[in-house]
C-alpha cells in the first residue's frame, strides 16, 4: 500500500468543517467574522484559513549531524511551500519536536535558521510540543486566502499552459551524490557545489509567487516528491492529462550538462522525479503567459512553461527528440 492510499483507505473522510479537506496542499477553513470590524460598515474581505503540516524525521528527510540552522529553516520553509502552493499570505504556526538531548549548540543556531525564514515572511510561532526522542520535526502553519483566489489542485484545465517557478533536479543531484550514486565532476566550482547543498539543504519556499498568481494561475502543487507524481496530483485531481518536454523543464547548467554524458539517466531521474525542490507547478491559460514572465522576471525566479494541460488521464513527457519517456517514480515512503 503506498502513502496516498493508506490516507485515502484510512484517514480520507468526507469534510464538515473544511472546504476543502484532505488531498490539497493546504485545507482551506472558512474564517469567520463577528460584528466587531473596526471601521464601522467595512467588513474585511472574506478570507479562508489555510492550514497544512510538515513532518521531518532525520535519517530520513535529513541526514544525522545535518547544519541546524539550515535545517530550522527547512522546517518551516516546506510548510511555506504547501502555503505558497495554495497561494495564501503565511499567518502563524506551531513547532512540535522530539529531541535526543537539549543541546544548546543544536537549538540555538537551529532557532536563528527557523526564525530568520519566519521573520523574512512575518509568521509567528503560537505554540507547539516538546518531547524528548529521535530527532523529528513536525509544523503546522496556517495562512489566510481569498475564498475565490486559492489555487486548488483541482483547477487544470485543457488547454493551460504548464509552468515551474525556477531550476528543479538539484536537491535530488545533491542527494545522489550523498548516496554515492554519483560524484560532482572534478572540474565543478566549488560555489556550484555549494549551491546544490544549500537547493536540498534551505529551500526557498516561494510564497510571493503563489500570492502574486492569485486569479492568474489555476491550479498549483509545490514540487516536494518530485515532477512526475506532483503533477501527477494535479492531473487525478482535475481528471486531465498533461504533455510535458524535457528541454523545456529550467535546470542548473551542470545538471542540463549531464543529459549529454553517461549520467543522462541519473540527470533524467532528478528532474523527472528528484524531490525536495520545493518550487511550484501552476497552470495558466495561454493568455496570461506575457503576465506570468513578468511576475517571474520580477521575483528573479527562472521559471518557464513546460508543457501543456490536455484532455485524457495522462502524463506524457517527451525528450529532446519528441520521443516518448517513461518517468522513473517519485518520492513515495510507502511505495510498494
Ligand atoms: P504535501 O506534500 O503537500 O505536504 P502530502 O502529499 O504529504 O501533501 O499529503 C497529501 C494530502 O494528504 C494532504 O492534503 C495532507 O494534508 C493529507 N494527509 C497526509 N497525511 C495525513 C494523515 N495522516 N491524516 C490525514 N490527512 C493526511
Ligand atoms: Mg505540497
Amino acid at each position: 500500500m503506498g502513502e496516498f492510499d493508506l490516507i485515502d483507505t484510512y484517514f480520507r473522510r468526507p469534510a464538515k468543517r473544511a472546504a476543502l479537506g484532505i488531498g490539497d496542499d493546504c485545507a482551506l477553513i472558512p474564517m469567520q467574522f463577528g460584528s466587531t470590524s473596526s471601521v464601522a460598515g467595512e467588513l474585511p474581505a472574506a478570507q479562508f484559513w489555510a492550514t497544512t503540516t510538515d513532518m521531518l524525521v532525520e535519517g530520513r528527510h535529513f541526514f544525522a549531524g545535518a547544519d541546524p540552522y539550515r535545517l530550522g529553516w527547512k522546517c518551516l520553509a516546506v510548510n511555506l511551500s504547501d502555503l505558497a502552493a495554495i497561494g495564501a499570505e503565511p499567518h502563524h504556526f506551531s513547532l512540535a519536536f522530539a529531541l535526543p538531548e537539549a543541546d544548546p549548540a543544536w537549538l540555538k543556531p537551529f532557532s536563528q535558521g527557523l526564525f530568520a525564514l519566519a521573520d523574512a515572511h512575518d509568521i509567528e510561532l503560537i505554540g507547539g510540543d516538546t518531547t524528548a526522542g529521535p530527532r523529528t520535526i513536525c509544523i503546522t502553519a496556517t495562512g489566510l486566502v481569498p475564498p475565490a483566489l486559492a489555487l486548488k489542485r483541482s483547477a487544470a484545465k485543457a488547454g493551460d499552459d504548464i509552468w515551474i517557478s525556477d531550476e528543479i533536479g538539484g536537491a535530488a543531484l545533491q542527494l545522489f551524490t550523498r548516496w554515492g550514486r554519483t560524484q560532482f565532476s572534478a572540474a565543478i566550482p566549488a560555489a556550484q557545489i555549494e549551491h546544490f547543498l544549500v537547493r536540498m539543504e534551505q529551500p526557498q519556499p516561494r510564497v510571493a509567487l503563489g500570492i502574486a498568481l492569485r486569479g492568474i494561475a489555476h491550479a498549483a502543487i509545490d514540487i516536494s516528491d518530485g515532477l512526475s507524481g506532483d503533477l501527477g496530483h494535479i492531473l487525478k485531481a482535475s481528471k486531465c492529462g498533461a504533455e510535458v518536454r524535457l528541454a523545456q523543464i529550467p535546470a542548473h547548467p551542470y545538471l542540463r550538462g549531464l543529459l549529454a554524458t553517461p549520467e543522462r539517466n541519473l540527470a533524467v531521474e532528478c528532474l523527472l522525479s528528484g524531490g525536495d525542490d520545493y518550487e511550484l507547478i501552476f497552470t495558466a491559460p495561454p493568455s496570461a503567459r506575457g503576465q506570468i514572465e513578468k511576475i517571474l522576471a520580477g521575483l528573479g525566479l527562472a521559471g518557464a512553461c513546460i508543457g501543456k494541460i490536455v484532455a485524457g488521464d495522462q502524463l506524457k513527457i517527451f525528450d529532446e527528440d519528441g520521443k516518448r519517456l517513461i518517468a522513473p517514480k517519485s518520492f513515495d515512503h510507502f511505495a510498494p
